[in-house]
C-alpha cells in the first residue's frame, strides 16, 4: 500500500473520531522504523514502517502536530535518518537523548516547548516501561509490537477518545483511563560492541538462545552471550575505561539501552 492510500485510510480513522488529539508523538526505535538507529551507520539508507509515512501525512493534512520522543544513545545518527527519509519537517519538537526517566524528561521537555497539555496528547512506543510512565502523566499512550500501522493509528484515537472522556467525566474523578495494551511477547534481540572489531563495529541480530548472530560481519564468529544479570546488578558494575558506549549485551528487544554508569571522579591527591 503506497503512502497515498495509506494516508486516506488514516484520514478515514481520523474522522470516526470527534476528540482528536492537539500532538501525536512518537518513539523511533521499532516505533517509526524498525531497527535500533546505534546498530546502524550515517552512510545507510533508512527505511520506515511501511504505514508510517502515511498516517504520518494524514496528521499533518489534519493540522496535528507532530513530535518525536526517542532514548536513543546516538543522536546523531536518529537525526541523519529522519533528515534522509525527508520528515524532519514533520515534527515541532525532537527529543532524543538517553535518559534513565523513562521519558517524563521528554515529555516535559515536548510540553514546554509546544505549551500542550498532555491530556491532549497521543503517544506510541513499543516499550512498555515507556508506556508505563508516560500515561501516569495523563497522555493516552499505546505499545505497538510491530510498528506504527493503520491499526495502531485506530487504537490510539480510540484510547484518547477514551482518556478524554474519563478526564471529563465529573462523576469520575479518579477514573481517568491509562491506555496500556499489552501485546504478545516480544521477539528477544540484541546488541552489542564488536569487541573483534576493536570496538568499532556492533553486532545486531536475532538472539535465539542465548547466541548472536553477527550477521553485519561476514565470516565474524557467533558470541555467545553471557547469562542475564539482574539490571541493578548492571548499574553497580564498575566502570568500563573506554570511550566507546558500552551497552548491556542483554538488552533485549523492546529494551532501551541501559548504559553504565560514568565512573566516579579520581580521589583527591
Ligand atoms: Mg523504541
Amino acid at each position: 500500500m503506497g503512502d497515498e492510500r495509506v494516508k486516506a485510510e488514516a484520514l478515514q480513522i481520523l474522522g470516526l473520531f470527534q476528540a482528536l488529539p492537539r500532538l501525536v508523538v512518537f518513539d523511533l526505535d521499532y516505533t517509526l522504523w524498525p531497527f535500533y538507529c546505534e546498530c546502524r551507520s550515517k552512510r545507510e539508507s533508512p527505511s520506515l514502517y511501511r504505514h508510517a509515512k502515511g498516517i504520518m501525512f494524514a496528521l499533518r493534512e489534519k493540522g496535528i502536530d507532530m513530535a518525536i520522543a526517542s532514548r536513543s544513545p546516538t543522536p546523531d545518527i536518529a537525526k541523519v535518518f529522519i533528515d534522509k527519509l525527508e520528515i524532519k519537517s514533520m515534527f515541532v519538537a525532537q527529543e532524543i537523548f538517553s535518559s534513565w526517566t523513562h521519558k517524563t524528561e521528554h515529555f516535559q521537555k515536548i510540553q514546554r516547548k509546544t505549551g500542550i497539555p498532555y491530556k491532549s496528547m497521543l503517544f506510541f512506543d513499543d516499550e512498555d516501561r515507556n508506556i508505563e510512565s508516560i500515561s501516569k502523566m495523563g497522555v493516552a499512550s499505546v505499545l505497538v509490537e510491530n510498528g506504527l500501522n493503520l491499526d495502531m493509528f485506530k487504537l490510539g484515537l480510540s484510547n484518547f477518545a477514551t482518556n478524554v472522556a474519563a478526564s471529563s467525566t465529573i462523576y469520575k474523578k479518579s477514573s481517568r483511563a491509562r491506555p496500556h495494551v499489552v501485546t504478545k511477547a516480544k521477539v528477544p534481540k540484541a546488541c552489542v560492541l564488536d569487541a573483534a572489531g576493536g570496538g568499532l563495529g556492533l553486532y545486531c541480530g536475532a538472539g535465539d538462545a542465548g547466541v548472536l548472530h553477527g550477521k553485519a560481519h561476514e565470516g565474524a564468529p557467533s558470541m555467545a552471550l553471557p547469562p542475564p544479570a539482574p539490571s541493578a546488578a548492571a548499574m553497580l558494575s564498575p566502570p568500563v575505561p573506554s570511550k566507546e558506549r558500552t551497552l548491556n549485551p542483554t538488552r533485549a528487544r523492546g529494551d532501551e539501552p541501559d548504559l553504565l554508569p560514568p565512573p566516579p571522579p579520581p580521589p583527591p591527591p
